[in-house]
């Protein structure tokens, strides 16, 4: 029987003080393994890891954890792990420095998500990514509605690049603003321009009028369409 919260096996467990000057040593060991690892990789940073250099930096935390405390992980086979990983991180990085189909393979393509003002939506059904998500990417660069965006680029790194239209170019669009700021109707309260929420069209409704998008057809929620120029 396992007894919660006992101060004795939560802390030590049967560890002898001995055994943690061995484990600074494991530490110290790891500690330069991942240096080495690092420095070999031949990376420069870390600010735009691709999902394959993810799963190698997880796999090397683990095994550098493992080493690190567990009295029953020799060193040698760490090692190896390590080296190993090496190997295949630079062939592999070696291949797709070489190949443009392997390079998109394994890192995805650039995806357009909006044109002129409006969704992509062919590009955006396809993706993982919920509109929240983009929305709040939009806005952290400074974006307040589609309107104001002639081209946005979804990288394969995650991040948007994003191209604007000249202040004189912008057109009303739909807002990306969160839903204490973006009143969706199905009935228009008032005449005016209203957006389509699934693909961002502008479309003219009366008061009281519900209608179905004519361009994506699939919706009939609508939020007022803005038209504020960007602020530079
Ligand atoms: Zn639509």
């Amino acid at each position: 029987m396992v007894t919660p919260f006992d101060p004795a096996r939560l802390f030590f467990n049967d560890v002898s003080f001995a055994f943690l000057s061995e484990v600074a040593l494991r530490t110290a060991f790891a500690y330069i393994a991942v240096f080495l690892f690092l420095k070999f990789s031949g990376r420069r940073g870390v600010r735009q890891l691709s999902l394959f250099e993810l799963v190698v930096i997880l796999t090397l935390g683990s095994a550098a954890g493992d080493v690190s405390f567990y009295e029953d992980v020799p060193v040698v086979p760490v090692a190896m792990v390590f080296t190993t990983l090496l190997i295949l991180y630079r062939l592999t990085t070696f291949v797709i420095a070489r190949s443009k189909r392997i390079e998109a393979w394994m890192d995805g393509k650039p995806v357009t998500v909006i044109e002129d003002g409006l969704y992509k939506l062919d590009s955006l059904e396809g993706l993982n990514m919920s509109s929240s998500e983009l929305f709040m990417e939009l806005r952290q660069k400074g974006v307040e509605h589609l309107g104001q965006v002639r081209l946005a680029i979804l990288e394969t790194d995650g991040d948007v690049s994003l191209y604007f239209f000249e202040p004189e170019d912008v057109r009303p669009g739909l807002s990306v603003l969160p839903p204490a700021h973006r009143k969706v109707v199905e009935e228009a309260p008032s005449n005016g321009l209203y957006c389509c929420i699934r693909c961002g069209l502008p479309t003219q409704l009366q008061a009281g009028q519900r209608g179905t998008c004519s361009r994506c057809k699939k919706s009939d929620r609508w939020t007022e369409a803005l038209s504020r120029q960007r602020v530079q």
